[in-house]
């Protein structure tokens, strides 16, 4: 499998370096030149979510030094609990991506791109640094997923005061091979440092620099697979399928992965991105111009982008169709929404939702409400716990961490406070290699 540049002035490259070069040379994402399409009547329905992801990733693979050993990679890193529960009987299902060790779906992709480099690094190469901009989850995972790993380095960089307080003693409370600074900006700030760090020929070679941001296929591809696995289970159960997903939006990398899951194959009916009051993504469904703009600040912090990243990725595959016509749509919904919806959910289902699972509840209602009957999933992409400065405040008490996060709240937290200018950063990384 060959990867092009979305801006089409790279070229061709295998799954190794795709993964390794994060943005392609010319500016643009690396996108697979072709979409492997999935014969689902070769697929025993009783695989697991790794034995499945190990089939239907293998061909992105191949060519690269990474053919032969993905199924393995699956193997160690989608090794995640993966609920689906039944909210409606036969009509509804919450996918529960936030099983694994921080809590949100971005464990998923983090594992897995960790678990591919540690495969593609020689035993006697110098150490790689993971430079990572987060606005709360991303940080946490790609943590995660490198602590302690031999050969890496992680640092993590996040806006100071704009992430949740447990947000914030997450990031900091790995140690070891991780560093935490708290940049004195906002997550766009955060997201130009990187970027600049990533392009300083200088830094980039002595840190040897690598991005694990939204951007990375890495992060992106094993996502095709819970949405694959999600079909495939309800395919039996529904008469009316193929089963809608909505799912909650910011950076559009989870949700393009869905897409790629229906245009790989399976069988997955129409796809509704949620987004929070940054309405970039439903004016663009509206019928408007694609324009994208600084992201406003809301109660899911998550999905606050207003020029999402992967949205390049998407018209990509969509090159020779019309986008708008593509089974896909997206949905604006406020903060006041957010609110209602966190508060029905536990009168209506007994379930505390996050406030971006909130969003695409939101949605899944004026659906039915509007008297649409069909059969839906709906992507729960962080525990509620999480975001508890937004959540107990309107139920009025406190939702306990799930066990993996307690155990890091435990945790003394450490995280260096770092200028919003590019210097300071610079300086930093260099230090830590003299
Ligand atoms: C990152 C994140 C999102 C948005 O996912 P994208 O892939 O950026 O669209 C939604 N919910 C939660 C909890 C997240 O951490």
């Amino acid at each position: 499998m060959k990867y092009l540049s979305t801006a089409g002035a790279a070229p061709a490259v295998d799954m190794a370096a795709a993964l390794h070069a994060g943005l392609a040379p010319d500016g643009g994402l690396y996108v697979p030149a072709e979409l492997p399409k999935i014969e689902v009547a070769g697929i025993d329905p009783d695989w697991s979510l790794h034995e499945l992801a190990g089939h239907l990733l293998a061909p992105y693979a191949t060519g690269s030094s990474l053919e032969g050993i993905l199924p393995e990679i699956c193997r160690r890193s989608l090794d995640v609990p993966l609920p689906l529960v039944e909210i409606e009987p036969g009509q509804t299902w919450l996918m529960e991506l936030f099983h694994g060790p921080t809590a949100a779906f971005k464990d998923f992709g983090a594992r897995f791109l960790a678990a591919c480099l540690e495969h593609l690094r020689s035993p006697d190469e110098p150490d790689r640094t993971v430079l990572v901009a987060t606005s709360g989850d991303t940080g946490a995972a790609v943590a995660a997923a490198f602590h302690r790993r031999p050969g890496f380095r992680v640092v993590i960089l996040y806006p100071d005061g704009r992430v949740s307080p447990r947000q914030a003693h997450q990031l900091g409370a790995f140690g070891d091979n991780v560093h935490t600074f708290r940049v004195q900006g906002s997550f766009d700030d955060c997201q130009a440092l990187a970027k600049q760090a990533l392009i300083d020929p200088e830094l980039a070679a002595q840190c040897r620099l690598t991005s694990a941001n939204s951007i990375s296929l890495g992060r992106l591809l094993p996502q095709i697979s819970y949405f694959a696995w999600a079909a495939l289970k309800l395919e039996r159960q529904i008469d009316d399928g193929p089963v809608n997903v909505i799912v909650p939006t910011g950076n559009l990398g989870n949700a393009l992965a869905c897409v790629l899951a229906r245009e790989m194959g399976l069988p997955i009916g129409e796809i509704t991105l949620a987004t929070n009051a940054n309405r970039t993504l439903p004016e663009y469904f509206d019928g408007a111009p694609y324009r994208g703009r600084p992201g406003l600040e809301t109660l899911a912090n998550a999905m606050d982008v207003g020029d999402p990243s992967n949205f390049e990725r998407l018209a990509w595959f969509y090159r020779d169709r019309d986008l708008r016509d593509s089974c896909l749509d997206a949905e604006s919904v406020d903060d006041d929404a957010i609110r209602a919806r966190i508060l029905c959910g536990v009168e209506r289902y007994g379930r505390v939702f996050c406030p971006h699972t909130a969003c695409a509840m939101e949605i899944f209602e004026r659906r039915r409400e509007a008297g649409d009957a069909r059969p839906y999933i709906i992507a729960a992409t962080a525990h509620p716990a999480k975001f508890d400065n937004v959540v107990d405040p309107i139920l009025g008490r406190r939702i306990e961490p799930p066990p993996a996060l307690a155990e890091l709240l435990e945790r003394p937290s450490r995280a260096q406070p770092l200028d919003a200018g590019y210097a300071d950063l610079r300086t930093r990384l260099a230090q830590q290699y003299e």
